[in-house]
C-alpha cells in the first residue's frame, strides 16, 4: 500500500521527512511505516490548493458536475467496506462492526452533501421598489482540515465532503497516530478524476504540519476536531489572516436519570453513551447525574453489567469494547483514573490496564466508574477521553442542571425521564449543542453536530455544515439607474 502524501494529484515522498511506526493498539505491534511531511511538503499542498481554486477549476464546476464526483467517491468507499473498515480497525483498535457502520456512515456523508448541493442556496428580496438583492453562497477557498485519531476515517469525511461540496479545495491533515484510511480515501480521489489539486493529503505532526495550515496566509480556513488545548495554539497561530476556524472540541456530557425512569433502560443507554468507542468519543455521556432515590439501585445494575463487558481486540467477534488509541492515550486515560482516587472519590469498578492473556502488550483499560465524586474534581471537570465514568448524586431538577451545566464544556447532553414536560423543561436548560430525550448517540446527518461554550465554534453536517465552508454575499441590482446627487454639482 502506498502510504505516501498526495500532493497536486500525485503521491509524493517527503524527502527529509521523520519516518513513523504505525501501531495496532490491540498488541503494540507496528503495522505500516510513513513519512512526516515537513514544512516544505505543507507548503507545496497549500499551493496545489490555492493555485487550483484560483483557477476556478473546480469551484465553477457545475454542481451536477461535483455531485456526480462525490456521489462516485461514495461509491467506491462502499465497494471497499471491508477493506477500509479492516484497516481502520488495525489503526485505531476500535471494534470490526463498529469500523463497519463508520465507513458505512463516511459513504453516505458524502452522498448526503453530493445530493444537497443540487438544491438553490440563495435568497432573493426586494428592500426598495427598484431594488432587488440577491444573497448567494461562495466558496471560502483553500481549506485546512485537521482531524483526530478517533473516528480517522469519519471525522476527515465530515469535513471533505461538506468543503468540497461547497466548492472549496482542501488539504487534509490526518492524525499521526491513525492515517491509514485517510490514504486509502485519496487513493479513491486519485482514481475518481478529481482535478489536480483540488485534494491533497499531508500526514505529520501537528506541531508542524497542522501548524503550518493554521499559520499560513494561503489558506482561508481551518476546520478542526480534537482537544480544547490544541486549538488554543490554533487559534493564535491563525489570527496572521484572521483565517476563519470552524472548531468542534471536546465534551464532559451529562446524562441526567431521574427516578421515573426505568432503571434497565437507564443503565443500557447509560454504558451505550460512555463504554461506546471505549468513551474517545467527544459527545460521551462521562458524567452520570442519578436522581438520590434510585442511586444505590442505579449504581449496583450499571457496575454490574459494566464488568461484564467484554473487552478485547478488534477482530475478536465477541468483542464489545476495543483498546485505546496509544499508549501514550492509555497512559493519560490511567492517570486520570489515579488523579481520582487521589482526590477522594471511590472506584465503583474498574481502574486497571487489563492484563489478561493475549490483551497484556495491547492498551486495555478495564470499564470504570467513580462514585462519592464532588463537582469541583477534575474527574468531574476534564475530558478524560477514556472508559470513566463518574456517578454523581441529585436531588431534585434544579440541582441536576445546575451540575449538569456546571463545567466548560458545552457538547451534548441527555435526560431519561417518563414525565414529557420535565424532559423539555430539564433539556432547554441544558447548555448543550447536541441534546437527546430517552436516548443517547443517535446523530444523523440533516442535524448539525457542535457545541456550546468550550466544546467549539460552528457546526458540522445538516447544511449549516456546509454554509460553514462558504462565505456570504449580498448582489444589489438598481433596476432603474438614476442620478442621486448626494454632492452638488
Ligand atoms: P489533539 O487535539 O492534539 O489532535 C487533534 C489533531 O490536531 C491531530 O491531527 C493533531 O496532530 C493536530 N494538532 C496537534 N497540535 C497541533 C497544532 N499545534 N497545530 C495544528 N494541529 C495540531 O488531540 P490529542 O490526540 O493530543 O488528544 C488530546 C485530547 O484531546 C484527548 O485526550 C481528548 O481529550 C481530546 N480529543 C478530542 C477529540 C474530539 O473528537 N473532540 C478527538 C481527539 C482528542 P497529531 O496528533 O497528528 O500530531
Amino acid at each position: 500500500m502506498n502510504l505516501n502524501l498526495y500532493i497536486k494529484g500525485k503521491w509524493h515522498t517527503p524527502t527529509n521527512g521523520q519516518n513513523r511506526e504505525i501501531v495496532n493498539p490491540a498488541n503494540g505491534e507496528v503495522i505500516f511505516h510513513t513519512v512526516d511531511g515537513n514544512k516544505d511538503d505543507v507548503q507545496a499542498a497549500i499551493q496545489a490548493a490555492r493555485s487550483s481554486f484560483d483557477q476556478r477549476d473546480w469551484p465553477e464546476m457545475t454542481s451536477a458536475q461535483r455531485s456526480r464526483l462525490l456521489m462516485e467517491v461514495a461509491d467506491r468507499i462502499e465497494k471497499q467496506l471491508d477493506t477500509l473498515a479492516e484497516l481502520e480497525m488495525l489503526d485505531n483498535g476500535k471494534p470490526l462492526h463498529e469500523a463497519k457502520i463508520d465507513v458505512q456512515d463516511a459513504a453516505d456523508c458524502f452522498r448526503y452533501y453530493a445530493s444537497i448541493i443540487r438544491k438553490s442556496n440563495g435568497k432573493t428580496f426586494n428592500p426598495a421598489p427598484n431594488l432587488e438583492t440577491v444573497v448567494v453562497r461562495e466558496p471560502i477557498g483553500v481549506c485546512g482540515l485537521i482531524v483526530p485519531w478517533n473516528f480517522p476515517l469519519l471525522m476527515g469525511v465530515w469535513k471533505i465532503a461538506a468543503a468540497l461540496a461547497a466548492g472549496n479545495t482542501i488539504v487534509l491533515k490526518p492524525s499521526e497516530v491513525t492515517p491509514i484510511t485517510a490514504v486509502k480515501l485519496f487513493e479513491i480521489f486519485a482514481d475518481t478524476g478529481f482535478p489536480a489539486g483540488v485534494v491533497n493529503l499531508v500526514m505529520g505532526e501537528g506541531k508542524i504540519v497542522g501548524n503550518e495550515l493554521a499559520i499560513s496566509h494561503d489558506v482561508d480556513m481551518v476546520s478542526f476536531t480534537g482537544g480544547t488545548e490544541t486549538v488554543r495554539q490554533i487559534m493564535k497561530a491563525a489570527s496572521g489572516n484572521l483565517k476563519k476556524v470552524s472548531l468542534e472540541l471536546g465534551g464532559k456530557s451529562p446524562n441526567i436519570i431521574f427516578a421515573d425512569t426505568d432503571i434497565e433502560l437507564a443503565v443500557d443507554y447509560a454504558l451505550y453513551g460512555i463504554y461506546y468507542g471505549a468513551g474517545q468519543i467527544c459527545s460521551a455521556a462521562s458524567r452520570i447525574l442519578v436522581e438520590e432515590s434510585i442511586y444505590d439501585a442505579f449504581v449496583d445494575r450499571f457496575v454490574a453489567r459494566a464488568s461484564k463487558i467484554t473487552v478485547g481486540p478488534g477482530n475478536n467477534p465477541d468483542t464489545e469494547m476495543g483498546p485505546l488509541v496509544s499508549e501514550e492515550h492509555m497512559q493519560k486515560v490511567l492517570d486520570y483514573i489515579r488523579i481520582g482516587q487521589e482526590e477522594g472519590a471511590r472506584l465503583a469498578c474498574g481502574g486497571n490496564r487489563l492484563r489478561n492473556t493475549g490483551l497484556s502488550a495491547g492498551y486495555f483499560v478495564e470499564p470504570t466508574a467513580f462514585i462519592d465524586v464532588e463537582q469541583n474534581m477534575r474527574i468531574v471537570q476534564e475530558e478524560v477521553f477514556g472508559p470513566v465514568v463518574t456517578i454523581q448524586k441529585f436531588t431534585d431538577e434544579t440541582e441536576a442542571i445546575e451540575l449538569a451545566n456546571g463545567t466548560r464544556y458545552g457538547l451534548a447532553g441527555a435526560v431519561f425521564t417518563n414525565d414529557g414536560n420535565r424532559a423539555w423543561r430539564v433539556i432547554k436548560k441544558i447548555k448543550a449543542g447536541i441534546t437527546w430525550i430517552n436516548t443517547y448517540h443517535e446523530n444523523y446527518y440533516e442535524a448539525p453536530w457542535g457545541g456550546y461554550k468550550e466544546s467549539g465554534i460552528g457546526r458540522s453536517l445538516s447544511e449549516t455544515g456546509l454554509d460553514e465552508f462558504s462565505e456570504l454575499k449580498q448582489i444589489n441590482i438598481n433596476l432603474q439607474p438614476d442620478m442621486i446627487n448626494w454632492f452638488r454639482e
